[in-house]
């Protein structure tokens, strides 16, 4: 705004039309002309005068524009008042604009033109600095600037793999290398881990979205946050990550980890009256069996629980919500897009997206587009990151597009369903049955005493082989009767591939002792582990957001 004065510059309240944006934009005709923004918002007499919409530096950092640093022109647009009722976090007025504003007046309308902004931007950076997608460009003579809009996308006509990430990471680093401040990794068995590079800049974007995420799903600065998170694990960064977005919200924040004594985080509960618990469901799993034989768990504060980085089920957000009598959120993200990338509000009818992410949804098989409403693979592309954008990355995620535009909560981002599992997670058994680890849930959920299982498939000869781990602290052979019973209740094909088909060796039941599992794998416990000779995925995989 400094120097934007005299007779040329005025401040130009929008009219609050419907569909319109309802903000005051500072103008000045000395500077060049850009179409930033479409048309229709930017005021007539500011078309006349072929004047530009500015946007202080402060703001600039906010919204970030990766080339506007070398740019002699910088684009600009300038938000001097936020509507009355925006939910304002310091530092970050655009993106809780975006986030919540928009039930009301024109935050919806902004949206788009955000992020075609960006993704224009995201496309030239790209093209500029990433070595992978610079020369993926130039092999295929892809114009960049042909996509002008999110839903242009499909134009580029390639994906990015997670081998393209796994074979040479640093061939995504788009910024000189010591501008890094952090380094996601993805620790697997087979295969080079996924490196994932974020400057200082990209780290406060991604933990300042998840803020107003958090703040517009109902988490208020009165809520302690106890994080039930890995800590200690070079490269998984989910509890950091969580530790940067509750300090954005500027509340009391445990940083409980998931190795101390369930006793301990009782304890902890107790002495600073948490009211919110984030983690990974095979922990909160193991905290709520063991935790409800010491303390009734409706006398603790909980009231919200946050949970991310592996696949659960209906099921187990009912046990959860029924042990604790706190609601149970669902969130996605991954490592490849800085962890955090949806997650469920108030209605629970699907996770809003971040801001900063768009989602398309395609068939696993042959990469054709799929609508929304049609269940598919996730495939994403990051706006505005500075390190490392990834342009249509396939993530391996199942899950659709929810149809209905707009969400009754006026938070204006869209909305994926909940993650039917990874494309990875699913296995075929047998005479090509189908299983996803949310079949287990469904199983096993409800037994008192289990903690935790994973599901080991192996191969002997042509059959498969099903080896159930459970962990319990009680094990018996009544126990391993009901569990077979049910799994051949809910496993509608098992008994026929057993006994008819004799493709599947008749499933066994091993016990392990409360948290075995997870200290095979601390981060995080993967419910179906394939070992049969031709299985793909590594193990463990980190991902997930909080
Ligand atoms: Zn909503």
């Amino acid at each position: 705004m400094a120097g934007a004065s005299g007779p040329l510059t005025r401040t130009m309240p929008m009219p609050p039309s419907p569909g319109g944006v309802p903000m005051a934009a500072m103008v000045s005709s000395r500077l060049q002309p850009m179409s930033l923004l479409p048309r229709a918002m930017v005021p007539q007499a500011a078309r006349q005068r072929q004047v530009t919409i500015r946007l202080s530096s402060w703001h600039r950092s906010c919204f970030f524009l990766p080339c506007c640093d070398q740019s002699p022109v910088a684009p600009r647009i300038i938000f001097p008042s936020i509507p009355r009722g925006g939910v304002m976090l310091d530092g970050y007025p655009i993106r809780s604009f975006l986030w919540r504003t928009v039930g009301r007046r024109g935050g919806r309308a902004l949206l788009p033109h955000y992020q075609n902004l960006l993704l224009r931007h995201t496309l030239r950076h790209a093209q500029l600095h990433s070595p992978f997608y610079r020369r993926l460009f130039a092999e295929r003579s892809i114009d960049p600037a042909q996509v002008r809009h999110t839903g242009d996308l499909h134009k580029l006509g390639f994906f990015t793999t997670a081998s393209d990430l796994r074979h040479d990471p640093w061939a995504f680093l788009a910024v000189p290398r010591e501008r890094i401040v952090y380094v996601m990794t993805s620790a697997g068995t087979t295969g080079k881990p996924k490196m994932i590079f974020l400057t200082r800049h990209d780290w406060n974007v991604v933990a300042a979205d998840a803020a107003v995420g958090m703040r517009a799903f109902g988490i208020t600065q009165s809520d302690v946050a106890q994080i039930l998170y890995c800590y200690g694990e070079p490269g998984w960064m989910v509890g950091p990550l969580l530790q940067a977005t509750f300090e954005h919200l500027g509340l009391l924040i445990v940083p409980a980890g998931n190795a101390a004594p369930i006793e301990q985080q009782i304890d902890m509960m107790r002495t600073y009256g948490t009211t919110v618990l984030a983690g990974t469901p095979s922990y909160l799993h193991r905290l709520t069996e063991e935790a409800q034989k010491l303390v009734d768990l409706h006398s603790l504060h909980v009231r919200m629980m946050f949970l991310g980085a592996e696949a659960w089920s209906e099921a187990f957000r009912a046990y959860l919500q029924k042990a604790w009598g706190a609601r149970v959120f669902d969130s996605y993200g991954m490592t490849e897009i800085g962890l955090a990338g949806a997650g469920e509000c108030g209605l629970q009818a699907g996770l809003h997206v971040m801001p900063n992410l768009i989602f398309e949804v395609i068939d696993p098989e042959t990469g054709d587009s799929l609508p929304p409403g049609k269940e598919g693979e996730l495939v994403v592309t990051t706006l505005g990151r500075q390190a490392m954008p990834l342009l249509r990355y396939r993530t391996g995620d199942i899950a659709a597009l929810v149809p209905e535009e707009r969400c009754p909560c006026g938070i204006p981002t869209p909305r994926i369903t909940r993650i039917k599992g990874r494309s990875d997670d699913m296995v075929c058994l047998g005479t090509g049955e189908n299983l996803y680890p949310e079949d287990l849930d469904r199983t096993l959920m409800g037994i008192p005493s289990i903690s935790g299982y994973q599901l080991i498939i192996g191969k002997q000869g042509y059959k498969d082989t099903l080896s159930l781990q459970v962990e319990t602290g009680s094990p018996s052979q009544e126990l391993a009767q009901t569990i077979l019973d049910r799994l051949y209740r809910s496993l509608g094909f098992l008994r026929h591939d057993v006994q008819q088909s004799q493709t599947i060796v008749a499933p066994t039941v091993e016990f392990v002792a409360p948290g075995g599992l997870r200290a095979r794998s601390p981060i995080k416990v993967r419910k179906v582990v394939d070992r049969r000779p031709h299985a793909v995925h590594v193990e463990p995989e980190a991902g997930g957001a909080g």
